[in-house]
C-alpha cells in the first residue's frame, strides 16, 4: 500500500508539473511485477501500465466504459467486490483493497485502489494496482484446510466435527428431532500398529476412513478423531440414513480385508458406541462422551459389536470412575485389609491352607468387593502396588502364625496376570519370602488362564522357574476361561481350582455334573490336586467326596476371616 501511495503522490506531483518526470514514473511501473490501471477524470484518460498483459492478456482498456471488461476476467463471486473497488470514487473513499480470484481458478490477485480528490472533493485521478498474491493465499488455504480436516484421512477433524454436531443439535432442538452420534473404534488396532508398523496402521486408518467418507451427506458428518477412532453424526429427520444402515454397511465392508499398497491384506473389526440427542445428553461434548463410554462397553463384551446408550451403562461407568479415584488414594494410604479363607481336605476335613483375600472399605466406609475393584486396578495399573502389598502383608502374617501356632498349612495368594507378567515379579516375591524366612513350599500362587493367553511359552517358563524355587502353582477359576483339559497336560501346576459356578449347578444340572465328574477324574489322572470352590451345602460336599475331589473351600466349612479370627481357629488346631 505504501508503494502505491508513493506512486500516487508522484502522480499528484506530476499533475501539477508533469512531463519531465514521466520517464521516471514509467520506469517505476515497468520494474514492478504488478499491473496498473490509471484514470484521469478531468481529461478522461485511461491507461494500463506495467505487467498488464500478464494479468489480463488481450483485455484492452481505452476509456472508463472498458473498465467493465475486467468483470469477465474474475470468478463470478468476485465480480461484485471488484466492481466496488474499481469504482471506489462513488464512495468518496481515498483508498481500499481486496483479494479476487481470476477465471483461471488458481490466480489470486490483490486489487488496491487509490483516488486523488480536488479541493471540491471531486476525484481527479485514480490508480488501481493488481498484484499476484496466490502464494500467500494458497498457504492460507492450507491453514484453513488444516483447521477443518484431518490430513491422514481427508475427513473432518475433531474440532470441526464438534462444531458441525453442535449445528445438528441446534436444529434438532428447534425441530424436536434426534441426532445420533456413532463412536467407531477399530478393535486391537495396537496389534496392527505394533506388529506391522505405523505405516501399515496409517494406511488401514486411511482406507477405512475413505470407506466411511461414503456416508457423507447434508445429514451425515463423518470425522476422524485420532488414531483408530472415527465419529459420525447423523441428523436425519427423514430416517433414510440410520445408524443401523451405516453399521450394517460397515459390517459388510469389513467382512473382507483391506488390500494395502504393499499387497498385504488386513482384516479389521470395529466396536461402535451410539448415543442420541436428546435421550443420552443435551450438550454436544456430553453426547460424544456418552457414545465413547458405550463403545467401551461394546469392547468389554467381546468387541466387534454395537452398543446403544442406556442409563445403567453410564451409571456403571461413573461409579467406576469414582472407584478409580478413591482407589488411587487407597493405594497411596495402603488402606486395605486382608481376610483369610480356610481350605480343607475333604478326607478328614483337615485344614489344607488359607487363601488371602483382599478387603477394601472406601473413604465413605462402604465395602467394595475385590470382584469390582481388582479389574479396575488391573486396568489402571494400581494392581501392581496393591498386589505387592497383599504379598508382603499376607506372608508377614503367615510367618508370625506359623511361628506362634506351628500349624501345617499352605498360604494361597491371588496373583493378577498384570502382576505376574512383570519381569521383576519373581525377584520381588522371593525377596519377601526370604525376608520373613518362610518355606517357599508353603506358598501357593493362584493364577488364572488369562496369564497364559498372550505369551504361552514365556509365561509357562516363568511357572517352571517359580516351581524350581519350590513354590506351588494353582490354576484358579477353572471352567470359566478357555478351560481345555488337553492343554493342562503340559502345564507346570500342582492344583486346579474348579470354579464355583460348577459347584453351584452340579446337583441340578446334568451337564454341569458330567463336566464336574470328568474334570475331577481327568485332573486326578494328570496328577494334580483338585479344590472345589464355593461349597455352601452338605449335599455339595457329599457329592464332591463321592467323586473323590481332594479339597474344598467354601462357606460351608469356613468363610473368609479377618486375621484375628483366623488366629482363634489356628489356636484351636495348634
Ligand atoms: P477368587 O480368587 O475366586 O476367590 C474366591 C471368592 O469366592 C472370594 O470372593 C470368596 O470370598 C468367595 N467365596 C468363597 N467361598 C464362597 C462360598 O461358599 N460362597 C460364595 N458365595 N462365595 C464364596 P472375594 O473375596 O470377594 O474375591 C473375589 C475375587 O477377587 C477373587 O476370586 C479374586 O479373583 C479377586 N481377589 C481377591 N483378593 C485378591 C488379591 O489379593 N489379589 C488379586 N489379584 N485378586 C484378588
Ligand atoms: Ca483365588
Ligand atoms: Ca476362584
Amino acid at each position: 500500500m505504501e508503494e502505491l501511495r508513493y506512486q500516487v503522490d508522484l502522480l499528484s506531483a506530476l499533475n501539477q508539473k508533469l512531463t519531465s518526470e514521466e520517464k521516471m514514473l514509467r520506469l517505476i511501473c515497468e520494474t514492478s511485477s504488478s499491473a496498473f490501471l490509471y484514470v484521469n477524470f478531468e481529461e478522461n484518460i485511461v491507461k494500463t501500465l506495467a505487467n498488464w498483459d500478464y494479468f489480463f492478456p488481450g483485455v484492452e482498456i481505452k476509456d472508463t466504459k472498458d473498465i467493465a471488461k475486467l468483470y469477465a476476467e474474475v470468478e463470478d463471486k468476485y465480480v461484485l467486490p471488484l466492481r466496488e473497488l474499481l469504482f471506489l470514487e462513488k464512495t468518496k473513499l481515498q483508498s481500499d483493497s481486496g483479494i479476487i480470484k481470476l477465471k483461471d481458478g488458481k490466480t489470486w490477485v490483490e486489487c488496491e485502489v487509490s483516488i486523488i480528490y480536488n479541493e471540491g472533493n471531486f476525484p481527479t485521478d485514480k490508480i488501481v494496482r493488481f498484484k499476484n498474491v496466490s502464494k500467500f493465499q494458497n498457504q492460507n488455504d492450507e491453514l484453513t484446510y488444516m483447521a477443518y480436516y484431518d490430513v491422514l484421512t481427508g475427513l473432518y477433524n475433531r474440532n470441526y466435527f464438534v462444531r458441525l454436531l453442535a449445528d445438528f443439535v441446534r436444529k434438532a432442538e428447534e425441530k424436536n428431532t434426534i441426532v445420533s452420534v456413532m463412536f467407531v473404534d477399530i478393535d486391537d488396532f495396537r496389534k496392527i500398529n505394533d506388529g506391522l508398523g505405523i505405516i501399515v496402521g496409517d494406511e488401514v486408518v486411511q482406507q477405512f476412513g475413505q470407506f466411511l467418507s461414503e456416508f457423507k451427506s447434508d445429514y451425515v458428518v463423518v470425522s476422524h478423531f485420532n488414531a483408530d477412532i472415527y465419529c459420525i453424526a447423523i441428523y436425519d429427520p427423514c430416517g433414510n440414513r440410520s445408524v443401523e444402515y451405516i453399521y450394517e454397511s460397515i459390517q459388510e465392508r469389513i467382512s473382507s480385508p483391506f488390500l494395502l499398497s504393499t499387497g498385504q491384506e488386513i482384516g479389521i473389526s470395529v466396536s461402535v458406541g451410539v448415543a442420541e440427542y436428546p435421550e443420552a445428553a443435551k450438550s454436544t461434548l456430553e453426547l460424544i462422551n456418552c457414545a465413547e463410554i458405550v463403545m467401551f462397553r461394546a469392547k468389554g463384551l467381546g468387541k466387534n459389536a454395537i452398543q446403544y446408550f442406556n442409563a445403567p451403562i453410564l451409571n456403571d461407568f461413573l461409579q467406576n470412575v469414582s472407584i478409580e479415584n478413591k482407589l488411587k488414594e487407597a493405594v497411596f494410604c495402603q488402606n486395605f485389609t486382608l481376610n483369610f479363607q480356610p481350605q480343607y481336605h475333604i478326607e478328614g476335613k483337615k485344614l489344607r491352607g488359607v487363601e488371602a483375600l483382599i478387603r477394601w472399605k472406601d473413604s465413605d466406609g462402604k465395602m467394595i468387593s475385590p470382584a469390582v475393584f481388582i479389574p479396575i486396578a488391573e486396568k489402571n495399573g494400581t494392581i501392581v502396588p496393591i498386589g505387592c502389598w497383599v504379598i508382603e502383608e499376607s506372608i508377614k502374617n503367615y510367618a508370625a502364625w506359623k511361628k506362634k501356632y506351628s500349624v501345617d498349612m499352605i498360604l494361597s495368594l491371588n496373583i493378577s496376570a498384570i502382576q505376574y507378567k512383570r519381569h521383576e515379579f519373581i525377584d520381588n516375591l522371593m525377596s519377601i519370602i526370604r525376608k520373613y524366612d518362610v518355606n517357599p513350599n508353603d506358598i501357593e500362587l493362584e493364577i488364572t488362564e488369562s496369564v497364559l493367553i498372550d505369551n504361552f511359552i514365556e509365561m509357562t517358563e516363568k511357572l517352571h522357574v517359580l516351581r524350581e524355587y519350590g513354590l506351588r502353582i494353582s490354576l484358579d477359576d477353572f471352567g470359566t476361561g478357555y478351560s481345555s483339559l488337553s492343554y493342562l497336560k503340559g502345564l507346570p501346576i500342582d492344583t486346579l481350582k474348579i470354579d464355583k459356578s460348577f459347584v453351584d449347578t452340579m446337583l441340578t444340572d446334568k451337564n454341569a455334573r458330567i463336566i464336574m465328574d470328568s474334570i475331577v477324574y481327568m485332573v486326578k489322572k494328570l496328577g494334580f490336586e483338585t479344590i472345589a470352590e464355593g461349597v455352601e451345602t452338605q449335599e455339595q460336599f457329599d457329592y464332591l467326596k463321592s467323586i473323590e475331589c481332594d479339597c474344598i473351600q467354601g462357606y460351608l466349612l469356613g468363610k473368609p476371616l479377618p486375621g484375628d479370627e483366623l488366629e482363634k481357629l489356628l489356636m484351636k488346631l495348634g
